[in-house]
């Protein structure tokens, strides 16, 4: 199985750490290089049976200038040729504006969205029930899987979600 996955989300939520996690400190580093309006490449998880490519999608956060429409195109028209995206937020710090701008522009595909739950080792467990529940309302997810990137864990859980829709 092979395939390609977006990784959309605001500032801060993780997304570096998460890469770095999956595919190594090497490829998440070159990804942090500054880029213009080009979709670049996260990394490349490779198993004996399995290749996905990680698409970051710059710019989708951003709003209100022309560049900014222009970079969302870009990132949404990312959004409508992948397999599937994962939509990271920071569990911490609750929903934010920013989610709920990103859910919207998400509403324009039909791509298949995974909701990453990221930085659950900040959280009481009791809180992320009804956190799950207010994301819910924001928008149908293919899946929802919580997460620390930086700990590690239930990174091979979101991967074989993941995989389910390559
Ligand atoms: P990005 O802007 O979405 O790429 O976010 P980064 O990967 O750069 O992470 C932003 C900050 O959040 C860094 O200080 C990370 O160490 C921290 N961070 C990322 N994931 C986790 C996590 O699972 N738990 C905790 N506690 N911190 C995290
Ligand atoms: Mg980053």
């Amino acid at each position: 199985r092979s395939g390609f996955v977006a990784i959309v989300g605001r500032p801060n939520v993780g997304k570096s750490t998460l890469m770095n996690h999956v595919i190594g400190q090497k490829i998440a580093i070159m990804s942090d290089k500054p880029q213009t309006t080009r979709n670049k490449i996260h990394g490349v998880y490779t198993t004996a049976d399995m290749q996905i490519v990680f698409l970051d999608t710059p710019g989708i956060h951003k709003r209100q200038s022309k560049l900014g429409d222009f970079m969302n195109q870009t990132a949404l028209n990312t959004l409508g040729e992948v397999e599937a995206a994962l939509f990271l937020v920071d569990a911490s710090e609750g929903m934010g504006g920013g989610d709920r701008f990103i859910a919207e522009q998400l509403k324009k595909v039909s791509t298949p969205i995974i909701l990453v739950m990221n930085k659950i080792d900040k959280i009481e467990p009791e809180a992320l029930l009804p956190l799950i529940e207010e994301y819910r309302k924001l928008y149908d997810f293919a899946e929802i899987v919580p997460i620390s990137a930086k700990m590690g864990n239930n990174v091979n859980r979101l991967l074989e979600q993941v995989e389910k829709y390559l």
